[in-house]
């Protein structure tokens, strides 16, 4: 689908980027392993990273406050970021903290950000891939999860919206990407929605300085936006950047777009973060990892899709390579569905 509705303004940094350079310090950024949660640590210890300060912000618009509460957050890690790979220590269990997990239907919303004018099958794969995953033995895994009351995440998700950005400005830190989510809102373009999840996919050539491709390929996160919880996540497309840490398959693909196989896996493992754990509050283990970083690069059982490419579970009409995840049943084990 291109036919995206546009942003109604969309020049630099005086009017996209209004989120307040205080502010930008307090936004969650998405990582998991161990190795990420050291990063941040000596993140907000020296603060050495300048997050916003490569920009001017203008501090008298800040209707994205950032939640100053998040202790954690978390990320889809690049390949090599594994914190357990081949198995060698048994996982730990996830355990529940008390927070909210998403109920009934979630709806999913795209913010296209920059010039996707090299990958337009993506603006065809992935909102297909989100309009048919709920209601998948894939997506089922979620609903092993439950809240304080015992009820249980849904498993059926709706593809409710898009919007573009076509911001010129190809450096973004993470008070950005929310600034991308808060004008979406703001503008009309898209809907407030405490029951969404807000996308923000950012083209090949569009850069997040806070980790893309080094510490993270997506990450997922939650704000206050005049007093509605707004849950959003991040996913850039690695074609150009970081096809060997964000891709399954640098070459052949399911769908013949290995950039957009590759998000649509890593939107798969945000998403199910999302309704699992929309707070950062609920679900995750001792580590910090949530259900999908349990599993994250693991595929299980894969197939010969049409194309020769590795295939691991049908979705709609199609075929993909989408990571594992956890099934919070017993001790816990990584499943391709449920
Ligand atoms: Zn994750």
């Amino acid at each position: 689908m291109i036919g995206t509705r546009a942003l109604k303004v969309l020049s630099v940094a005086s009017t996209l980027f209004i989120i307040s350079a205080a502010g930008a310090a307090q936004v969650a950024r998405g990582r998991s392993s161990q190795e990420l949660n050291e990063y941040d640590q000596r993140e907000q210890l020296a603060n050495g990273k300048g997050w916003g300060a490569a920009h001017e912000y203008s501090s008298s618009v800040t209707k994205a406050t950032a939640d100053a509460t998040l202790t954690r957050s978390d990320g889809a890690e690049p390949r090599g970021y594994i914190a357990n790979p081949g198995g060698a220590v048994p996982p730990s269990p996830i355990t529940y903290h008390g927070g909210p997990v998403m109920l009934g239907t979630t709806n999913v919303y795209l913010i296209w950000y920059g010039d996707w004018a090299e990958d337009r099958a993506a603006q065809n794969l992935i909102p297909e891939f989100v309009t048919r995953v709920g209601g998948t033995k894939w997506f089922n895994i979620n609903t092993t999860y439950n809240n304080k009351a015992g009820q249980r995440v849904t498993n059926a998700v709706h593809y409710a919206g898009h919007a573009a950005n076509t911001s010129t400005y190809k450096t973004l830190n993470d008070a950005n990407v929310q600034s991308v989510v808060t004008n979406a809102i703001d503008s009309g373009a898209l809907p407030k929605d405490a029951h969404g999840v807000y996308f923000v996919l950012t083209a090949p050539d569009v850069k997040e300085t806070s980790g893309f491709c080094s510490k993270y390929c997506g990450w997922h996160t939650h704000m206050s936006l005049n007093g509605t919880d707004i849950k959003y996540a991040f996913v850039g497309n690695p074609s150009r950047q970081c096809a060997n840490a964000c891709e399954a398959q640098t070459t052949r693909s399911p769908n013949g777009d290995a950039g957009t196989d590759g998000m649509v896996s890593t939107i798969a493992h945000e998403l199910s973060e999302a309704v699992t754990d929309p707070d950062l509050n609920a679900w995750f283990d001792s580590a910090g990892d949530e259900n999908a970083d349990k599993c994250a690069w693991q595929f299980g059982a894969m197939f010969a899709a049409t194309n020769g490419a590795s295939a691991n579970v049908n979705v709609g009409t199609r075929q993909w390579l989408i990571q594992e995840n956890w099934v919070n049943a017993t001790k816990g084990y990584c499943a391709r569905g449920l």
